[in-house]
């Protein structure tokens, strides 16, 4: 079909304005797909980083790599961006695309029904939209989780999420507790420990954190980049490459991460002298099984004087403070870093595909899409960041920027006509499962308790393989694992059928 005739007045519906949305709606509108609305319930861009503003958020892949392959004209602050800069470089790409007017804020999309060959959006305020697509982009990460400790309500001081950080407390001279020790903690702990008067981080498992070698970028490397793009192009190569390495390593050769642990632990010994808190600080299950974090300063901020570090069970939050079996630890600032909801895919939202069945009941055994992009019964709808493309190591931009490329090539053939669908088949999933359920148990995240699991133990997560890998497998022709239907005839393409891939 001849792209400049296809039916580009499509109507295509973005749900979340983060990294993935804003991906999609770039690609698509760079090919002229223009009748396309993102909607997000936040007041502004940005997905998690726009949610995130705990103090020291920062990313932990450097911003060559965590940043869209076609927008890398920026001079990032430092090696990993923090967390303000990150956003702006958004809400800038969402400009520079001329997408604004097209991005929806404070409209939340709260369930999808796919009705009489179109997708019926009912928004916040009970209003009903339509679209002939829908993309799905909200992240395994969007809603925050607290543990089920009795007695949260009833605490007198301050309490809150590090992804709703409530800037209106003021942490000066309080006594602080932190709860939980993953990504978020590490880069608040040592972000908030110079203000507040004396801070208590409780740990539960302890995790590898590796020295993070970050640095400010100097004017003068600002110029040279600016002058020699290939120079950057070659540097976010470099980078891709190391993470690369590490994407083999997690479910192929999961002894090269020995090395790992082993240089983990000299830092872990340079960083920490007293042997009980370094007894503590040390991770008792292989390296990489959970998120390896880094941080420059968080073992440093451990060892300080006004810091300590909790390792006993907590039993029960109370008026006062924090609980263990032997007593109450009085503190009058509590910050949950526990993490976000995992378990269940797109659970702020109800989507219902063919015959009404919902996603919800498509996924109550586990959640799975093929290439974690579709799902049989849900015409013309493509996830973004959906279950099993989640990375142990690397940028998940490169993965949704091949996702969004796949994406394109679908709506292509939704254009040719109206009234077009495009619905992976299930011998496709199927296939695509069992691929991912034989490799599941031979990678290192098998090996402990972590939140890439769902309550029956699948890793509906991680991708087990590279991000070549993925990239490879998303740039296949779509058929026969997709079904095209035109209004009129029905094809059910064979590997010989014509396909824009
Ligand atoms: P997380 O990694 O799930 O960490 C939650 C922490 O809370 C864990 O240490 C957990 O302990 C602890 N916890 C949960 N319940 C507890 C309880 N009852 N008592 C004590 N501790 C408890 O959550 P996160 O730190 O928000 O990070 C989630 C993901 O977000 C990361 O893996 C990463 O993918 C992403 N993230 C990325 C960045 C970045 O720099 N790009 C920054 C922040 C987050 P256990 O380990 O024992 O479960």
């Amino acid at each position: 079909m001849d792209a400049d005739n296809a039916h580009r007045d499509i109507r295509i519906a973005v749900i979340g304005a983060g990294f993935g949305g804003l991906c999609a709606a770039m690609k698509l509108d760079e090919r002229g797909y223009r009748n396309l609305t993102v909607y997000d319930r936040a007041p502004d861009v940005g997905g998690t980083w726009q949610a995130n503003t705990y103090p020291g958020a920062a990313c932990d892949a450097p911003s060559h790599l965590y940043s869209y392959s076609f927008d890398q004209d920026v001079d990032w602050s430092y090696r990993f961006a923090h967390g303000p800069e990150i956003q702006r470089y958004l809400g800038r790409c969402a400009d520079r695309a001329g997408l604004r007017h097209r991005i929806r804020t404070d409209t939340e999309v709260t369930r999808a029904d796919w009705d009489g060959g179109e997708w019926a959006l009912t928004l916040g305020d009970g209003s009903v939209e339509r679209a002939d697509v829908l993309i799905p982009a909200l992240g395994h990460l969007c809603v925050p989780v607290y543990p089920p400790l009795p007695g949260r309500a009833d605490f007198a001081g301050d309490v809150f999420h590090t992804a709703r950080w409530n800037h209106d407390v003021d942490l000066r001279g309080k006594s602080v507790a932190v709860i939980g020790t993953g990504s978020s903690a590490i880069q608040t702990i040592p972000a908030i420990a110079d203000t507040v008067g004396k801070l208590t981080v409780f740990q539960r498992t302890a995790p590898y954190v590796m020295y993070k070698l970050d640095a400010p970028y100097t004017e003068r490397t600002h110029r040279f980049y600016r002058r020699f793009g290939f120079a950057r192009k070659f540097a976010r190569g470099a980078i891709w490459g190391y993470f690369e390495f590490f994407n083999y390593a997690f479910w192929r050769f999961p002894g090269a991460m020995a090395l790992l642990r082993r240089v983990h632990g000299r830092q872990l010994r340079k960083r920490v002298s007293d042997p009980a808190l370094r007894a503590a600080l040390t991770p008792d299950y292989a390296i990489g099984c959970k998120r390896i974090l880094l941080s420059s300063d968080y073992y440093a901020t451990l060892n300080r004087p006004d810091v300590d570090l909790v390792t006993e069970p907590i039993t029960a939050i109370t008026p006062k403070g924090v609980a263990t079996a032997t007593g109450t630890h009085e503190v009058d600032v509590i910050v949950f870093a526990t993490g976000f909801e995992t378990s269940e895919f797109l659970s702020s939202i109800e989507i219902g595909g063919r015959d009404g069945k919902t996603l919800r009941e498509q996924w109550s055994e586990r959640a799975a899409a093929y290439l974690g992009l579709a799902v049989p019964n849900f015409p013309n709808m493509f996830l973004i960041w959906g279950p099993n493309t989640n990375l142990g190591a690397g940028s998940i931009v490169s993965m949704i920027e091949t996702q969004a490329e796949h994406i394109v090539r679908a709506v292509e053939r939704i254009a040719e006509s109206p009234g077009t669908t495009v619905e992976v088949t299930t011998e496709a999933y199927d296939a695509f499962l069992g691929e991912i359920r034989a490799r599941e148990p031979k990678t290192i995240w098998a090996g402990c308790d972590n939140w890439y699991r769902d309550e029956h133990g699948n890793d509906i997560h991680n991708w087990p393989g590279s991000m070549r890998d993925y990239r490879n497998r998303t740039r296949r022709a779509l058929t026969p694992h997709y079904r095209v239907t035109a209004p009129t005839a029905t094809e059910s393409h064979s590997a010989s059928g014509s396909d824009v891939g």
